[in-house]
């Protein structure tokens, strides 16, 4: 109640339409929110476009923002000072909220100074902002999704391959043998993948032995030639590939293909986390046994949703936004555990 009464102010100081009517704009206070029109301008800056869980929601976005956001959309090309520069030009245009997929999260403090300072309220994605940023402004929110919930689906999935499999423990030492394809150091996925997946395993009893851990940030050809050294170094010892992403999966699939894995009965499971096209087509031809729904649909349109409707300065709750907001400022999209059995829905 408290937070629509300062939201309804601030757009009343703005001289901007209040919510739900479209008498057309009368604000010409210099960029900031409350744009007035029906259509609001939302600026949205992607890390990279060259990432393919990012292109999906980049999808997402412009498609949900269909009648409700007018949208520009631009690469950040994996480079902080790219992308500051990027939000730069977005807070002197007549931007009117912004949708920000950082680059390296802990950046995201700057951002929402340079936004408050212009009443640019900003929807973070992806790579989630420290809680002390969020709590610099009431009008930034993160759109996510809990990093450890989808480390322990993917450990969840080499557990229930383990114990359906008893030739899985292929040295017979009743202790699995794993390597880890890790994603970009530093980011939540990464480290929490990393560290719930292994605890899944643990947690049900398993033991493990790391064999070997890399970062392929994020990428298929990385992760291609990290598995190939890990192949190449510890050849038989490898029981399971845990990936962060299903690129990296993928990646490392190419390379045990390249060892002959996949043919006879010379088999590795391998699990990622995203549920993009190629992995969904992996499960159903049986060279990956596993990933997790990173629900790019729902993120990028709770994103757009969010941003529309705070540009117009209208009240963000369950209704409005359509999805659930916990502690005021963030979306929690929940993950979902797929194989082969399930895939054909995920399609
Ligand atoms: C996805 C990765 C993607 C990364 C980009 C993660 O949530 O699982 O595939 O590369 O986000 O930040
Ligand atoms: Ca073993």
């Amino acid at each position: 109640m408290k937070k629509m009464t300062t939201v309804m102010l601030a757009a009343a100081m703005l001289g901007a339409t209040m919510a739900g009517c479209s008498n057309g704009g009368s604000s010409a206070s210099g960029g900031g929110n409350g744009g007035g029109s029906s259509t609001p301008n939302v600026g949205v800056a992607i890390y990279k476009f060259d990432d393919t869980f990012m292109t999906g929601v980049r999808n997402a976005i412009e498609k949900n923002a269909d009648g409700i956001a007018k949208v520009d959309i631009v690469d950040s090309q994996n480079s902080q000072p790219t992308q500051n520069d990027k939000i730069d030009l977005f807070l002197t245009k007549k931007t009117n909220a912004l949708i920000v997929n950082p680059v390296d999260r802990t950046a995201a403090g700057v951002i929402i100074d340079k936004a408050k300072a212009k009443d640019t309220p900003v929807v973070f994605l992806n790579r989630e902002p420290l809680p002390e940023d969020m709590k610099k402004w009431d009008k930034v929110y993160y759109v996510g999704a809990k990093a450890e919930e989808s480390g322990t689906l993917s450990g969840q999935i080499i557990v229930d391959y383990w114990k359906s499999h008893p030739e899985a423990d292929k040295n017979g030492d009743g202790v699995l043998q794993y390597v880890m394809l890790k994603g970009e150091p530093g980011h939540q996925d990464a480290e929490l993948r990393t560290q719930f997946s292994v605890q899944a395993i643990e947690d049900a009893g398993i033991k493990v032995e790391k064999v070997a851990e890399d970062t392929a940030m994020w990428d298929r050809v990385k992760g291609q030639e990290k598995m190939a050294a890990f192949l190449a170094a510890n050849g038989d010892k490898i029981e399971a590939v845990l990936a962060n992403n299903d690129d990296m999966a993928l990646g490392a699939i190419e390379a045990l293909k390249a060892a002959g894995y996949f043919t006879g009965d010379k088999y590795m499971p391998v699990v990622g986390v995203d549920a993009t096209a190629p992995a969904i087509q992996a499960l159903e031809q049986g060279t990956m046994l596993g990933t997790v729904l990173n629900d790019a649909e729902n993120q990028g349109k709770a994103a757009v949703t969010l941003a529309s409707l705070l540009a117009k300065g209208e009240e963000v709750n369950k209704d409005s936004v359509g999805f659930e907001i916990t502690d005021n400022q963030y979306v929690w999209i929940p993950y979902q555990k797929v194989t082969k059995e399930n895939a054909a829905d995920f399609k």
